[in-house]
Parts: structure tokens; C-alpha cells; sequence
């Protein structure tokens, strides 16, 4: 039987003619549809089936009696007993394993922790988490002291709909990162489907995270990166207007790629924190010794005349909150961005810069922000942060779509208490900014080309 859902993708990409062909029949005949001495339409059919049942919802597969392998992303903190001290990233993962268990599946867990240096180190143990892992799904949980061969393969099979089983960090084989094709096929042997749950991991092409997928006719998204792929769908394409970035940070080079793709898509870009800096002196301004990138200057000037040109207004910081160290306690006034004395560096934005910020966000009905308006860590630093934070609230309030994400702005909205104020957290750093630089990530494109 061919899926309605599949007849219904293939409209959706456009393959209407593939429509008239007879499903059933090509499915119940004895022709092996893969091999090359078919007809080239055949072999298409084959193949774009093939691809199309691969890429149903989860909520499409039937997990009755199968195992599920599920590639999460468990690499948490440990503090020096081994206790998780942040369980977010597992508990982001538990809608996945328990809709799973509840239609009769089986789960087998995969994860890397840490960075091992290619061999089993006990610091970087996945079995640290069984713990908190039992816990939070409140059942057993089996571990699995390595994650590939015979052994393991065994454990997987003599797995009852229900159970879960977690295998070791996959990092103790360097194959895993070096997206090794027998390491991949090896992994594949311990389940019927697989999923990729671990949007964190998706910009890699490792052997548990892209590689892996071609060894599976099913196999699908969790519903944690379906949610993340949504939201951050939502401030890529289906934006409602005004849409304003806030792009912070400490640099503008780890920013120019998604500052340039943001240029298609924005009406507003608002720029703070150290990457600020180089923007005001490229055009004259005088930044004692704020952080500057010298040699991004020219880029800075450049950024700024394509977005006139694409009538994108860019709001820099106008006053600074500038200390004549680097320590929380050193001496601080408020200046103009553009006449930071010699010996002085900005570490905030400052209140004028805050109030201009705020009002922006407050008309905006898109709000995508990533990177930190100063030294946020310090607490007389964090004050930019904390207010561009609470407006970018108060828009979500009033229905505005907010996404934070990006390792430092995840943290500040967590120490400003913020994360339930606003639209979608993202769990993702490096991947969630090669998504908005418009790159194609490994591990999307092995599941949904
Ligand atoms: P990034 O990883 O590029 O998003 O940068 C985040 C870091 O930028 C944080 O650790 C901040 O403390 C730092 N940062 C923000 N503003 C400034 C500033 N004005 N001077 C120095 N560092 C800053």
C-alpha cells in the first residue's frame, strides 16, 4: 500500500506525473526495481518512493514491535561526582522517546559527551546519565557499554516494545566524527528506524548525525528538531513585519555570514556588544581600547552600504557604558559610542542606546536575536543585555514571534529568567547559525534532501 501522505508529497514536489503510475502493481511485482536494467521512469519511482517513505512525520511510522534509533543530543554537564548539573538537552528530548514508547517501540539511545580523544575515557561515560535518564522517564533504563558490534546488536534484539536501551558515547570511536561509512552502517544495525532528534549536532556530517540515515529506508525527525526547524523556518521565510535581528557577540567575523544573509530577509538589524565596535570606528569614531577587529573594517563598511541599499535600517549603539578595565569592578562612565577616551573600553551599551533599542523591538512583529549586548557575565555589564531581553519580551507579549539562539544569548535569557517570555528557544548554537547563514546541514539533508 502506498502511504496517502506520500501521493501527497509527491504533489507537493511537483512530480505530478509520477502520479498516474501504478504504485501497487510496481510494489506487489517480482521486478527488482533497483536494478539498472529497468526502465529509466521505473527506476525513478523506485527511488523517489524509496526517499519519500523515508521522509514521513514521525506521527506517520508505525513503531508496533520495532526498534528505534534515536541519534539525541545528550552532551550535558557534569559536575566532579557525574550528576548532570543542566538536564535541559535531555529533557528536550523526552517527547521523541515517550510518544515512541507509547506506540509500541522500542528505543535505543545514541549520543557522543564531551570530547574524547578517540578511545573509552570514564569522564566521558554516557552511564553518568542513566540516573537522571531513569528519572526522567521514570522507567529503567539498560546501558549499553559500547555502541557498536555483535554485543551490542544482541542487546538490541532482545529488546521488548517499551524498553530503553543507551548505548556509549559514540566519540570513544573516532570514526564517529570522521563521518566513517562502516562505523555508520555498523551503528545502523541496532535499530529498524531511525531518527535524529539532535538539531545541536545537525551541522556535522558524523557518521550517527548524516552518514547513518542511507542505511535506513524509515527514518525521520524527532519532534524536537521538527519544532526547531519550524521556528526557525518561521524567521527565515514566513516572517510577519517588521522583522528585527539582534545580532550581539563578541565578534563580527563569527557574525558577517548570517549579518549578510539576514540583509535578504530583515527590515531592522540591530547591533550591540563588542562587534559593535568595529562598525563605529570604520566610520571614524574614536573606541579607546574596545574590542575592534582591524581587519574587518572594510566588511563593516561594506555591510552597512548594501543594507541602504536594501533600505535595511541598522541600529548601532549611540552611548557606551565604558570602564577603564576588564573586571567588573573597575572604574565605569556613560559616553558616547564615538568619543571613547584612550584607556577606556565599552562594555555595555548604554541608556540612551537601551531606550532606542527597546522602542524598535516594541514595533517589531519578528524578533530573532542571537549574541549579547555586552559583557553580560559581569554584573555591571549585563544591564544592555538584560533590557533588550526584557523588551524582546514584551513584544513576545504583545505577539510579536521571538527566536533566541546561539550559545550566549541562550545563557543570558536563562540568568535573566526570560526563557519562558519568549516564542522559541533554540537548544542549537553552531547549527542554528549555519541554518541562518542559508547553509544546508548534513544532518537535515540526509533525512530531507
Ligand atoms: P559570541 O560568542 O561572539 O556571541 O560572543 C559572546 C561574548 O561576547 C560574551 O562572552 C560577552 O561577554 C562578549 N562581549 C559582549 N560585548 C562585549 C564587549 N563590549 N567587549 C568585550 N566582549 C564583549
Amino acid at each position: 500500500m502506498v502511504h496517502s501522505s506520500v501521493l501527497f508529497r509527491f504533489e507537493k514536489m511537483s512530480l505530478n506525473f509520477l502520479l498516474s503510475y501504478d504504485f501497487d502493481a510496481l510494489q506487489n511485482s517480482d521486478v527488482d526495481l533497483s536494478k539498472s536494467n529497468q526502465t529509466e521512469t521505473a527506476r525513478i519511482i523506485y527511488f523517489s518512493r524509496k526517499y519519500l517513505s523515508m521522509s514521513l512525520p514521525i506521527e506517520e511510522i508505525d513503531f508496533q514491535g520495532k526498534k528505534a534509533l534515536i541519534r539525541v543530543d545528550f552532551n550535558v554537564p557534569l559536575d566532579e561526582n557525574f550528576y548532570v548539573t543542566d538536564e535541559t538537552r535531555i529533557r528536550a528530548s523526552l517527547a521523541t522517546i515517550k510518544y515512541i514508547l507509547q506506540k509500541g517501540g522500542a528505543v535505543v539511545l545514541m549520543s557522543h559527551l564531551g570530547r574524547p580523544k578517540g578511545g573509552p575515557e570514564d569522564k566521558f561515560s554516557l552511564k553518568h546519565l542513566i540516573p537522571k535518564l531513569c528519572e526522567l522517564l521514570n522507567q529503567p533504563v539498560a546501558f549499553s557499554p559500547n555502541c557498536i558490534g555483535a554485543i551490542v546488536e544482541k542487546t538490541v534484539e532482545d529488546l521488548s516494545a517499551g524498553e530503553v536501551l543507551l548505548l556509549e558515547n559514540l566519540r570513544f570511536h573516532k570514526e564517529e566524527t570522521a563521518g566513517d561509512l562502516a562505523f555508520a552502517e555498523a551503528l545502523s544495525k541496532n535499530g529498524d528506524i531511525y531518527i535524529n532528534d539532535a538539531f545541536g549536532t545537525a551541522h556535522r556530517a558524523h557518521a550517527s548525525t548524516a552518514i547513518i540515515a542511507q542505511f535506513f529506508e524509515e527514518k525521520t525527525f524527532g519532534f524536537l528538531i521538527e519544532r526547531e526547524l519550524a521556528s526557525v523556518q518561521r524567521v527565515l521565510d514566513q516572517v510577519a513585519r517588521p522583522y528585527t535581528a539582534i545580532v550581539g557577540g563578541a565578534k563580527v567575523s563569527s557574525k558577517i555570514d548570517i549579518v549578510r544573509n539576514l540583509l535578504q530577509k530583515v527590515d531592522r538589524i540591530v547591533i550591540g556588544g563588542g562587534m559593535a565596535f568595529t562598525f563605529i570606528k570604520a566610520q571614524g569614531g574614536s573606541i579607546g581600547t574596545s574590542l575592534v577587529e582591524d581587519e574587518q573594517l572594510e566588511t563593516a563598511l561594506t555591510i552597512l552600504r548594501e543594507a541602504k541599499e536594501k533600505g535595511v535600517q541598522i541600529i548601532l549603539p549611540t552611548d557606551s557604558k565604558i570602564a577603564d578595565a576588564f573586571d567588573n569592578n573597575a572604574n565605569t562612565q556613560i559616553c558616547k559610542i564615538n568619543e571613547i577616551p584612550e584607556g577606556w573600553m565599552g562594555l555595555d551599551i548604554g541608556p540612551e542606546s537601551m531606550e532606542c533599542m527597546r522602542e524598535s523591538l516594541l514595533s517589531s512583529n519578528t524578533i530573532l536575536w542571537n549574541g549579547p549586548m555586552g559583557v553580560f557575565e559581569m554584573s555591571n555589564f549585563s544591564e544592555g543585555t538584560e533590557r533588550v531581553g526584557r523588551a524582546v519580551a514584551e513584544a513576545t507579549e504583545a505577539g510579536a514571534f521571538s527566536l533566541v539562539g546561539g550559545g550566549d544569548s541562550v545563557a543570558a535569557v536563562n540568568q535573566f529568567g526570560l526563557s519562558e517570555h519568549v516564542s522559541y528557544v533554540s537548544t542549537a548554537g553552531g547549527a542554528l547559525l549555519e541554518f541562518l547563514e542559508g547553509k544546508k546541514l548534513p544532518g537535515i539533508a540526509a533525512i530531507r534532501p
